[in-house]
């Protein structure tokens, strides 16, 4: 079965929801049940912006199971273009075509196969904008 953490998060992360903290602005997703910026517990639900920009990336040559049929790929965080920061994949481009600062689109994608069940997890990967 999917893992609690992507089960609890799948309604905001098919819906693209994110939060902004009613004290600092700071935007998270998925959403998050205390704000890491200062602590409050007060939060507007917002839509995440459909783009975003590399923060920065690493490439994958060695892959935990689930992901080793998609080496190499990339892992970037990115930042929304609301303040959120996200840690996603970026398909659809050659790992050296990646820079720091380069303009992504988020886009819904399978993102594995659960174990032997077969359940696929869906969520949001980023293409190159
Ligand atoms: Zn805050």
């Amino acid at each position: 079965m999917p893992s609690p953490g992507y089960r609890r998060e799948m309604p905001q992360r098919y819906r693209m929801e994110a939060a902004k903290c009613k004290a600092c602005g700071e935007v998270s997703f998925p959403p998050r049940i205390v704000c890491s910026g200062c602590g409050t517990r007060e939060f507007e639900t917002i839509r995440l912006s459909e783009y975003g920009k590399i923060i920065t990336y690493t490439i994958i040559r060695v892959a935990p199971a689930q992901f080793s049929t998609q080496v190499p790929y990339s892992v970037a965080v990115v930042e929304s273009d609301n303040g959120a920061r996200l840690t996603t994949q970026v398909v659809d481009c050659k790992p050296e075509d990646l820079a720091i600062g380069k303009r992504v689109k988020f886009v819904f994608r399978k993102l594995y196969a659960e174990g032997h069940t077969g359940i696929i997890c869906y969520g949001y990967k980023a293409v190159r904008a």
